[in-house]
């Protein structure tokens, strides 16, 4: 019962077989958890995210040490539709949407693993979370704004009913008004349906806000880590991601 949902163990990732982007990261997500990966641009924090979620080969990056646990199964050598069907699901940065499709049928695109039965329930859930969609559930994505957006690739990725869900920089050149609706519906999944949800973002305020626990990058490595109420403290933390001080 204490196997944590996603661990990494001392990764190096390595991009062209020289450049050395992530050195010596360690990780735990447990279960029902939001945890967050912070840091600034560059630090590090795609690069996790891609190695866990079996995408690095398209950009020919390889994990050349460590190890990747999911639900306690090794999946560093994985590709990304096993890693899909292991139960973690990842949302993208930048979205990549249909555009030309509507908001239902991106929905429905990301629902290929499910049952016709299921998919009715599927959908009515996206659009409990996102009320905003109901009414743009037949405008085509390229028309919605960023924040509509962002919505409708959580709602696709939640439409294969993710154990886990990974999110690359969900408030990325979002309204502050719009961020926390996208945040408050993060919250909700974790609070009212148990999701277990890793969160990379450079908006360290409110991650560390609705975060369980949080480590931040710099240079490639884990340089601290803690509860969002631990880091929220620091006085580094305060200083450096969260200027305050
Ligand atoms: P961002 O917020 O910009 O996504 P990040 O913290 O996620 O930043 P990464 O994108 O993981 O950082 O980048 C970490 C390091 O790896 C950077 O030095 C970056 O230049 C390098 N890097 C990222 N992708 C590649 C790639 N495809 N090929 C070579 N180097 C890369």
């Amino acid at each position: 019962a204490d196997t944590p949902a996603l661990a990494v163990h001392n990764i190096q990732v390595v991009y062209g077989g020289a450049i050395e982007a992530v050195r010596d990261v360690s990780l735990e997500v447990r279960a029902g958890q939001i945890v967050a990966l912070l840091g600034s641009n560059g630090a590090g924090k795609s690069t996790v995210l891609k190695a866990v979620s079996g995408v690095l080969d398209a950009e020919d990056g390889e994990i050349d040490k460590g190890s990747i646990q999911l639900f306690g199964r090794a999946i560093e050598k994985d590709a990304a539709p096993e890693i899909v069907r292991q139960g973690m699901v990842q949302v993208p940065e930048g979205r990549r949407l249909f555009a030309t499709l509507t908001v239902e049928d991106n929905l429905l695109a990301g629902a290929h693993l499910r049952s016709r039965s299921e998919l009715a329930a599927a959908k009515e859930y996206v659009f409990k979370l996102f009320p905003r969609l109901v009414d743009k559930r037949s405008t085509v994505a390229g028309y919605l704004s960023g924040g509509e957006q962002q919505m409708v690739a959580i709602g696709r990725a939640l439409m294969s009913a993710p154990k886990l869900l990974a999110l690359d920089e969900p408030s990325l050149g979002l309204a502050p008004l719009v961020v926390a609706e996208i945040f408050n519906s993060i919250r909700q999944l974790r609070d009212q349906s148990g999701l277990t949800i890793l969160l990379v973002e450079q908006n360290a305020s409110r991650a560390l806000a609705i975060c369980d626990y949080a480590y931040i990058m710099e240079n490639g490595r884990v340089v601290l880590d803690g509860t969002g109420e631990q880091l929220r403290r620091n006085a580094d933390v305060r200083e450096f991601y969260l200027g305050l001080s």
